[in-house]
């Protein structure tokens, strides 16, 4: 992994107390700092950035701003079981590459080569088969495939090898005044400049920055599941639109797919309820034996579907990241792919303020940060949600325009090439990582 030779200068610490030099001292000798290590530090330590949440968008906030020379702390429980998968667009994957996590991903993730997208519904105008190929844009893959606890385990690896200092617990509340915010947990407490909040969906950091949201929920329920299968999936992804949401089938290496359907919630409810060779069957029947015999393994999943998003990515010392910030459905496969963009414009922003000698929870800087990710969001946002709702109505007149939408795409090759350019390298957000530069 590149790293730096010499240390950016580190214009806040002398403002920090002198528990909190310790503080820091003691977290840079071990991975895991114990609450009762910060409660014996008279009840305080300091860094320079507190990242509050261990999921994916947390540890790469955290793995990156690390990398970046900053004096970063992660407060974050274990996280909780997650049988979903994630289809990483190629500048994630270039941003794992760059911080050094991508060598271990890369075993337990398939590549993206082809989508796929069929008309599987019973209307009277139906879209035509419409086949993106990553070779059509001088790529290998859109992207990879990979389960979620694999990549955890990897970024997990990554910052413990980076000697990232990390307590294992949850934060209790969080308050901010003009010269910092303090993250209190169950024993002591860590004062920072910044605070990225990572925390998911019920973000405890977003309310402490006084920050509402705008949700709307859908009638729509995912069911998750990994899958084995008779038949070679050639690295290709299939997503069949059906009148309830898209049933989607993403390839994981070997002869195993994920797959994400989407159903109104009483009949998400009587699949998930299947037995084992039952479900099989009837997902076989769905995927319309495509991958030939199915095999659904232990592990189903049920999330019901929101689009939520922050009136502002942040404020008072707090920046959100991840689903913190914004939740889109999952179609598309673009969630996480926005929360590693936060993850590496935050930490480019930081990194740039520290060179610069300033204040890394400064206003300007925050100010920057939430203007930087709200084009990319809101786009990726209302792609989804035009596709999800074109997909629900019986609108005949909505159905042509999809239809002739996705016939124009088959049949125009600049426009299909601008979409799959857009779709894995969006012009409005390409931070240093995404395009394989250290932050
Ligand atoms: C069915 C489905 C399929 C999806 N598929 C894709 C896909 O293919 N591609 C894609 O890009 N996206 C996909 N997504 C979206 C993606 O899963 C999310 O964007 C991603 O998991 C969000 O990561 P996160 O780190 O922001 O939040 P989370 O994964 O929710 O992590 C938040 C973390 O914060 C911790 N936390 C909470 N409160 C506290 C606290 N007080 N103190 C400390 N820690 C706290 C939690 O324990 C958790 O570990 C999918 C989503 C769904 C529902």
């Amino acid at each position: 992994m590149p790293s730096r030779s010499r240390a950016p200068p580190r214009p806040c610490a002398s403002n920090l107390s002198t528990a909190g030099r310790r503080g820091t001292i003691i977290a840079g000798e071990f991975v895991k700092v114990e609450a009762a290590a910060v409660h014996n530090l008279r009840d305080h330590m300091t860094a320079e950035v507190a990242v509050v949440g261990g999921g994916p968008a947390g540890l790469v906030s955290a793995i990156a701003l690390k990398a970046g020379g900053v004096d970063v702390v992660l407060i974050a429980p274990p996280s909780p079981d997650d049988h979903r998968t994630t289809a990483l667009l190629a500048g994630s994957v270039k941003a794992l590459a760059t911080l050094g996590a991508w060598q271990s991903c890369r075993p337990h993730a398939a590549p993206l080569a082809t989508l796929r997208i069929v008309d599987g519904t019973r209307r009277p105008l139906r879209a035509p088969e419409v086949c993106f190929a990553a070779a059509e844009i001088g790529l290998e893959a859109f992207g990879h495939n990979i389960e979620n606890r694999h990549l955890l385990a990897a970024l997990s690896a990554r910052a413990a090898e980076m000697n990232l200092p990390h307590i294992a617990e949850a934060a209790r509340a969080v308050s901010s005044d003009p010269d910092g915010v303090t993250v209190k947990l169950a024993a002591g407490a860590v004062r920072a400049r910044l605070v990225v909040g990572a925390d998911g969906q019920r973000s405890l950091c977003r309310t402490a920055a006084g920050i509402g949201t705008h949700r709307r929920a859908y009638a729509q329920t995912a069911l998750t599941l990994n899958l084995g299968h008779a038949r070679p999936h050639h690295d290709t992804a299939t997503e069949f639109h059906t009148e309830s949401g898209p049933f989607t089938l993403v390839p994981l290496p070997g002869r195993r797919s994920s797959l994400v359907c989407v159903l109104d919630p009483p009949s998400a409810a009587a699949l998930v309820a299947l037995d084992r060779a039952a479900l099989s069957r009837e997902i076989e029947r769905r995927a319309h034996s495509s991958l030939g015999a199915m095999d659904a393994e232990p592990g189903r999943g049920v999330f019901p579907l929101a689009v939520e998003t922050a009136h502002s990515f942040a404020g008072a010392r707090i920046a959100l990241v991840g689903e913190a910030a914004h939740v889109v459905p999952p179609i598309g496969a673009q969630g996480l792919n926005l929360g590693l963009r936060d993850a590496a414009t935050l930490a480019e922003l930081v990194v740039d303020a520290r060179r610069r000698s300033l204040d890394v929870g400064a206003p300007s800087v925050l100010a920057r940060y939430a203007s930087q990710r709200r084009a990319d969001v809101a786009t990726r946002r209302i792609a989804v949600d035009l596709l999800n709702r074109s997909l629900l109505t019986d609108l005949l007149l909505v159905q042509g325009a999809r239809g002739l939408s996705l016939y124009l795409v088959d049949r125009i090759g600049p426009l299909r090439r601008a979409l799959m350019r857009e779709g894995v390298a969006p012009a409005a957000s390409q931070p240093r990582l995404m395009r394989g530069e250290m932050v």
